[in-house]
């Protein structure tokens, strides 16, 4: 088992395209750590390069004690799980299991105990003697991380091992894998595009866009107080609603102003928005965050709005609607609040869980 440290790692590609710009990325011994971002942020990339798939074009990489930019893949003593998971066709799921064994060597008996306790801790033991095509994707997912198992590595590594089984069946395997790694406790790094699975899964999330780490830290934390405008709306489904506003300061009050409402803004917030009267923002808020009930201790955050779309999901019901001034946002509401199509409502704002961000795709949160 061992730590995982990327120091200032970049790659560019023949080419010139440079698909991941100066990562600094420390995963600790025992840790599971998701990188999660759309496609083409460069997270499979930076993957690779630890994987030692994809050579490092520049930056130290370090597994356990070692900087292993030079070292070859077979020897940087990690295993890694592929979206599609790479089972040789021809053989058996013992066979496949067995074959990494095979190839470093290890006594035969040695190989079958591992094989054998991976198998059953997976519950595949009764699928060794087929072959990959005569196995679900389940049961073709399990194979390929009891491949990595049974080698004991230093650090798993697991690029979208869940994007090609049915919906129910990854969020199944999912906390399977969880527990699984709560047994085994070996260093995980994982790559998704699926915000839930990073969510669910990670001890620590790091989000990249663009080739950039974002932010790094437990998921709860990144959920709660994203850096930036990029990384808060990337977490959370439905996703957090953007609205854009002046920042207005009058005495001691700071409010948010655009032609649908005029929010007055927490006393929190005010303070650290008092010296930017004038400057153009955008709030942020979570669909969980508006009510068509007031909340208590709020003041001033109220507008009026009209129903577009009423999805029931019943614990509750995220409803999709639009300001006076058409712009689009989605509430959870309360399933037992009666609403229908073409409603005009007015919404509440919780003003104490709403962010402030500066503009732009990647404008930086300024209540944190
Ligand atoms: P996805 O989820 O779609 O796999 P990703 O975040 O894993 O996306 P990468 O596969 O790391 O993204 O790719 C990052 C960027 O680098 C993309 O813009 C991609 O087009 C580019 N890229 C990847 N491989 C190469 C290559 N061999 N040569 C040139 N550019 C590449």
């Amino acid at each position: 088992m061992a730590q995982v440290i990327l120091e200032d790692i970049s790659k560019v590609y023949d080419g010139g395209f440079e698909a991941v710009k100066g990562a600094n990325l420390s995963i600790k011994d025992k840790e599971f750590m998701v990188i999660v971002g759309p496609s083409g942020c460069g997270k499979s990339t930076t993957l690779r390069m630890i994987a030692g798939l994809e050579e490092i074009s520049g930056g130290t990489l370090s597994i356990g004690e070692t900087v292993v930019n030079e070292v070859a893949p077979k020897d940087r003593d990690i295993a890694m799980v592929f979206q599609n998971y790479a089972l040789y066709p021809h053989m058996t799921v013992y066979q496949n299991m067995a074959f990494g064994l095979k190839l470093r060597k290890v006594p035969k008996d040695q190989i079958k105990s591992r094989v054998n306790d991976a198998a059953k801790m997976l519950g595949i033991d009764q699928l060794l003697s087929r072959k990959p095509k005569a196995l679900s994707g389940g049961q073709s997912q399990r194979v390929a991380l009891g491949r990595a198992i049974v080698r004991n590595p230093a650090a798993f590594l697991f690029d979208e091992p869940l994007s090609n089984l049915d919906a129910k069946l990854r969020v199944t395997t999912r906390a399977e894998l969880k527990a699984l790694h709560n047994r085994l406790q070996t260093t995980s790094i994982y790559v998704t595009h699926d915000q839930a699975e990073a969510m669910t899964l990670g001890d620590r999330i790091c989000v990249m866009y663009d080739g950039v780490i974002q932010q790094i830290a437990a998921p709860m934390d990144v959920y709660d107080r994203p850096v930036n405008k990029f990384v808060a709306g990337f977490l959370g489904t439905p996703p957090m609603n953007f609205f854009d506003g002046k920042i207005e300061s009058s005495g001691n009050d700071v409010y948010l102003i655009n032609s649908d409402f005029k929010i007055k803004l927490s006393s929190a917030h005010a303070l650290k928005l008092a010296q930017k009267n004038g400057k153009n923002v955008v709030m942020g808020v979570r669909p969980e965050s508006l009510s068509t009930n007031q909340y208590d201790g709020c003041g001033q955050n109220e507008f009026s709005a009209k129903v577009k779309v009423i999805e029931p999901l019943g614990d509750r019901q995220d409803v999709y609607m639009n300001t006076s001034d058409g712009v689009d946002f989605v509430a959870n509401i309360d399933p037992h609040v009666k609403l229908k199509t073409d409603d005009e409502v007015q919404m509440f704002i919780d003003i104490e869980k709403v962010h402030i961000f500066e503009m732009g795709e990647t404008g930086v949160n300024l209540t944190l």
